[in-house]
């Protein structure tokens, strides 16, 4: 039962059992929210669902959904390949009751799960509750017959879960796992909590207010639930293992990467194969969603997450593009519970093969470039904004790329000197600009590069400044 595809779908059918609704994943590309740059958890295709804005056939649904942090609110970039927890791309096992069942059984459902199905040992498991909800604090006691010292009041917005500035919000209960004394890290809410012994798994949220102006609150009359649970993270329980890189699923990815390259995923080189097989799953599945690499957007996140990992690939020595021989790896693995991979298959393979191929060449004069500037310096140093912007401007180094080369290294970037440096860039571009003479088209296009703000746009494109295009 282990495997990361039963593991999904024992979780499917458990909660289809229990009256919900199979529902697919939606697309990453919100639909119809341009204020969310991808989905990010299991609640985005219902929110319009829990607002009463529309109506669905059911009242209880359960999903397998794609989710993408690596930009926006939740940016889980930075983590990847340093925490055992976090990915770009994950899927978020959720279940959603709309106006239909409550707290009571919502937590009776989880426990359920993960102590009867799952065979989860209580004596591993920590629970969270907002501080003030006494309500959820009685039941997991009653329910689950933790002691009191496993269910953990927290006073943070980690536990009270808002849609936006107004909406319904409410608290929640997270439930964790201790891998073992001997993994650094404390239970929530400890000065230590955020290493990698006590993994949250699951995320319950009690949707029922609604927050309608700034100070006021009302009780929803039909309150909600909404769930998410990673599944790599579940995977890793299941499977006795205590990083989520060691997973079926991503064992196969990095085995495929340590063939391709000749290396081995230890030591230094470790980090490398995990940015690279976590990058590799965010970059198809948002291709085979449509986003495609540009300079602006949702599409320069994409870019900025593929060069990232093609970083890595030339770390690890890789002579020739890597990402796109990955491919039939992921689709092995995912291609039967996604089939759009499958689909895509071939715009996958030459999307990767074309980027990689274009900034290999100027990665290694980057990188020279970068090494020099950086010659001198060490742990706790600070690499000069203007280098950064112009490994940005004329290497096409988006800032988290150089960020992430100079990680290990202890050395940090003057992000104020960075973002000095484009201004004084757009204000020479403004000076110089004949454009159509248009002012309302000016106003659009200047408008729109503020608005994206200096790491989401390439303001000038590399490639042509370097002739490839
Ligand atoms: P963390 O505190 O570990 O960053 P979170 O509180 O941000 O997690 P939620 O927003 O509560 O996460 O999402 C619900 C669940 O989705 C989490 O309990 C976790 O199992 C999973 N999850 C969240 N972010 C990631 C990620 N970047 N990679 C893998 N799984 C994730
Ligand atoms: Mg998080
Ligand atoms: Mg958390
Ligand atoms: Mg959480």
């Amino acid at each position: 039962m282990s495997g990361v595809n039963s593991i999904r779908t024992a979780f499917l059918d458990y909660f289809a059992a229990n009256g919900h609704r199979i529902v697919p994943s939606s697309p990453l590309v919100p639909l119809n929210d341009p204020t969310l740059m991808f989905t990010n958890a299991g609640m985005v295709q219902f929110k319009n669902v829990f607002t009463g804005l529309e109506k669905r056939d059911y009242a209880r649904a359960v999903t397998s959904q794609k989710c993408v942090r690596a930009g926006g609110k939740h940016n889980d970039l930075d983590n990847v390949g340093y925490t055992a927890r976090h990915h770009t791309f994950f899927e978020m096992l959720g279940n959603f009751s709309f106006g239909d069942y409550f707290k009571d059984e919502a937590i009776t459902l989880a426990w359920k799960l993960i102590t009867g199905e799952f065979g989860l040992d209580p004596e591993r498991l920590l629970v969270t509750v907002y501080h003030t909800d006494d309500q959820a604090f009685d039941l997991w006691r009653k329910i689950s017959g933790l002691h009191e010292d496993r269910i953990i009041r927290i006073p943070t917005h980690d536990n009270f879960w808002q849609m936006g500035d107004t909406g319904p919000c409410g608290p929640c209960s997270e439930i964790f796992y201790d891998h073992g004394d001997h993994i650094w890290g404390g239970p929530p809410g400890s000065p230590e909590e955020d290493g990698d012994r006590f993994i949250e798994i699951w995320n319950l949220v009690f949707m029922q207010f609604e927050q309608t102006t700034a100070d006021q609150r009302v009780d929803l009359p039909r309150p909600s639930i909404d769930t998410g649970m990673g599944l790599e993270r579940i995977a890793a329980v299941l499977q006795g293992v205590h990083d989520n890189y060691d997973i079926d699923l991503f064992k196969a990815l990095i085995s495929a990467s340590e063939q391709l390259t000749h290396t081995r995923a230890e030591g230094d080189r470790q980090a490398s194969h995990r940015v690279i097989a976590d990058h590799l799953r965010a970059t198809s599945f948002l291709i085979a969603d449509g986003v495609l690499p540009s300079n602006e957007g949702r599409g320069y996140v994409l870019r900025r997450i593929m060069r990232r990992a093609m970083r890595h690939a030339h770390l690890l020595g890789a002579e020739e593009p890597l990402m796109h021989r990955l491919v039939p790896a992921l689709i092995g693995e995912m291609g039967e519970a996604y089939p759009e991979l499958g689909r895509a298959r071939a715009l996958i393979t030459e999307t990767l093969r074309l980027e990689e191929t274009r900034f290999r060449k100027t990665l290694e004069r980057g990188l020279g470039l970068l090494n020099e500037a950086t010659d001198q310096l060490g742990d706790g140093d600070e690499l000069a904004g203007e280098t950064a912007f112009k490994l940005y401007d004329t290497y096409g180094f988006p800032l988290d790329l150089t960020q992430d080369a100079l990680r290990q290294r202890g050395i940090s970037v003057d992000t104020d000197g960075f973002n000095a440096a484009m201004e004084r860039q757009k204000a020479e571009a403004r000076a110089n600009w004949s454009g159509s003479g248009d002012a309302a088209d000016e106003a659009v296009w200047f408008g729109l590069r503020d608005e994206l703000g200096a790491t989401e746009f390439l303001g000038y494109e590399t490639e042509k400044a370097e002739g490839i295009i």
